[in-house]
């Protein structure tokens, strides 16, 4: 990177708080990789509705397409592990109960785990969700009383590494990678743009 360029990103990460879809739009037109994968971040916890008139119209369109879909992907798994809870897992004990308790240990697992990661995982200020890796620490923490003895344990032990909780970092992964292909096409794009005097005879005329 030269000075002058360093100078530059230096200056502006100063002189802005930048926002998230101007940094991508940024990123994009100047080949910035450091700034996208900050941006992308950031804009998991914002809509596409927030973004800014004047953002949306330098940002290339295929940047625009994807981080909606991002938004609609990460809404749509979110809602899917809110409303379906992992499975209960019980203890012989449990089992070996009467049919009402295996109900109620199963009943306190799912209800409990829809209102507390739903109000954590869905929560409407976006600034206040919960990463899927916070909503997994402060799920593995909870004490569920109203169940029986064992299960709980059992219940956190069967999902503690489940894919469940990486699904959406490898969603922005793969987001990542599609814009910094867009960002390469970008800069392709740019340097054709650039006048050759190799096909066409040099002229003054212009
Ligand atoms: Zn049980």
């Amino acid at each position: 990177m030269s000075n002058v360029r360093q100078f530059c990103i230096g200056q502006l990460e100063q002189i802005i708080s930048l926002k998230p879809g101007m940094r991508l739009a940024l990123a994009i037109r100047h080949n910035e990789p450091s700034w996208l994968q900050l941006a992308v971040n950031m804009l998991t916890r914002r809509t596409v509705f927030e973004l800014d008139e004047d953002v949306v119209s330098i940002l290339p369109y295929e940047a625009y397409r994807i981080i909606a879909k991002m938004h609609a992907k990460i809404m749509a798994d979110r809602l899917t592990l809110v409303l379906l809870p992992p499975p209960t897992i019980h203890t012989g004990e449990c089992i070996a109960g009467p049919y009402a308790q295996t109900k109620r240990c199963e009943k306190a697992w799912e209800t409990i785990w829809k209102i507390n990661m739903g109000e954590r995982m869905l929560h409407p200020n976006m600034l206040a969700r919960y990463t899927l890796d916070e909503a997994k620490e402060y799920w593995m923490g909870l004490n569920i009383e109203p169940m029986s003895t064992g299960c709980p344990e059992l219940s956190k032990d069967n999902i503690r590494d489940s894919a469940i909780w990486g699904a959406e970092t490898e969603t922005i992964r793969k987001v990542i990678e599609k814009l910094e292909e867009i960002t390469r096409q970008h800069v392709v794009g740019m340097e054709e743009e650039q006048p050759t005097t190799q096909d066409e005879p040099a002229s003054g005329e212009m």
